[in-house]
C-alpha cells in the first residue's frame, strides 16, 4: 500500500435542537447529530486517528448544561469502533484532535499507556481557550478538563498549517472555537477536505446559514472561514466532508475504506 486510506468512524449521536446546527429554523425541530472520528491508514505516518468521540461518562462526566442542551442519544467508544477495523488503541501512532469539545475529545482517556498518548496534534489557540475555559470555572463551557487533562497526554501544537506528509496537511480553523483542525487528505480517488466543526453540515456549507446557539465564536469568524473553505475548494477541487451531517456520515461509514 502507497496511498493513504481513509476510514469514518462512527462514534454514536447528540440530541440536539436544529437550530443549533443551522440558526434561524424552528426551535422545536430536533437533530440527532452524529459523532465521528476518521482513521487515516497512512504508508508512511502509520495509523493516525481524527478525534476520539465522547466519554463513556457522559451522564455525569460533562455536566448539566451538556447534558440539557447536547444529550448523548447513542453511544459507540472509539476502542469499539477501531475494532470494527481490526484495530486496537495501542495501534495507533498519531492523534490529532480537530478540538477540545467533548464530543471530540472524549475518547482520549482510552489511549492512556498508548504510544499516542504522547503524540496529539491540537492547534495552539484551541489549548489556551480549553484551559482558560476549564480553570477559569466558565459556565455552559463545552470543555471539560477530565477529557483532555488525562494521565501522560502530552500535546504538540499548532499555529496555522501542518504538513504531516504530502498527501495530508492539517490546518486551523479560527471558526467555531479559536482553534479547528481541519485536514487535507489527497486520496487515489482525489482531494477530500474534512471542515470538522467550522461547518457542521452540507446545508451549512451550500446556504452559508452559520449555526446558533452560544458554543460558537460567531457568526463573522464563521463566514470568513466559510469563504476561506471555498477558495480551497475550488483550489483542490476537493469533496467537503462536514463535521455532524447526519446523512453524509451514514452515506460514508456505508462506502467503506476510501483508498
Ligand atoms: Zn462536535
Amino acid at each position: 500500500m502507497d496511498t493513504l486510506s481513509l476510514d469514518v468512524l462512527f462514534l454514536g449521536h447528540l440530541d440536539c435542537q436544529y437550530f443549533r446546527i443551522v440558526d434561524g429554523c424552528d426551535q422545536q425541530k430536533m437533530y440527532q447529530s452524529p459523532v465521528s472520528a476518521l482513521l487515516i491508514r497512512h504508508p508512511r505516518l502509520g495509523n493516525v486517528l481524527y478525534d476520539t468521540g465522547n466519554s463513556p461518562f457522559s451522564s455525569w462526566e460533562y455536566g448539566r448544561h451538556i447534558n440539557e442542551v447536547y444529550p448523548v442519544g447513542s453511544f459507540v467508544s472509539i476502542e469499539q469502533a477501531l475494532a470494527l477495523h481490526g484495530l486496537r488503541c495501542s495501534d495507533i501512532d498519531t492523534l490529532v484532535l480537530s478540538h477540545l469539545h467533548f464530543d471530540h475529545v472524549g475518547g482520549l482517556r482510552y489511549f492512556c499507556g498508548t504510544k499516542a498518548i504522547k503524540n496529539i496534534i491540537v492547534a495552539k489557540s484551541e489549548l489556551e481557550r480549553a484551559c482558560v475555559s476549564a480553570m477559569t470555572h466558565e459556565e455552559n463551557s463545552a470543555y471539560v478538563k477530565s477529557l483532555f487533562d488525562v494521565e501522560g497526554a502530552c500535546y504538540k501544537t499548532i499555529d496555522k498549517t501542518l504538513e504531516l506528509a504530502p498527501d495530508l496537511t492539517l490546518f486551523v480553523q479560527q471558526a467555531h472555537t479559536p482553534g479547528v483542525i481541519g485536514l487535507v487528505l489527497k486520496t487515489a480517488r482525489g482531494t477530500i477536505i474534512a471542515t470538522s466543526d467550522a461547518v457542521y453540515t452540507k446545508e451549512t456549507w451550500e446556504t452559508g446559514t452559520p449555526p446558533g446557539g452560544a458554543i460558537n465564536t460567531g457568526t463573522e469568524a464563521f463566514r470568513k472561514n466559510l469563504e476561506r473553505l471555498k477558495v480551497m475548494q475550488a483550489q483542490y477541487g476537493a469533496t467537503m466532508l462536514f463535521g455532524h451531517d447526519k446523512a453524509q456520515i451514514e452515506e460514508w461509514c456505508r462506502m467503506g475504506t476510501i483508498s
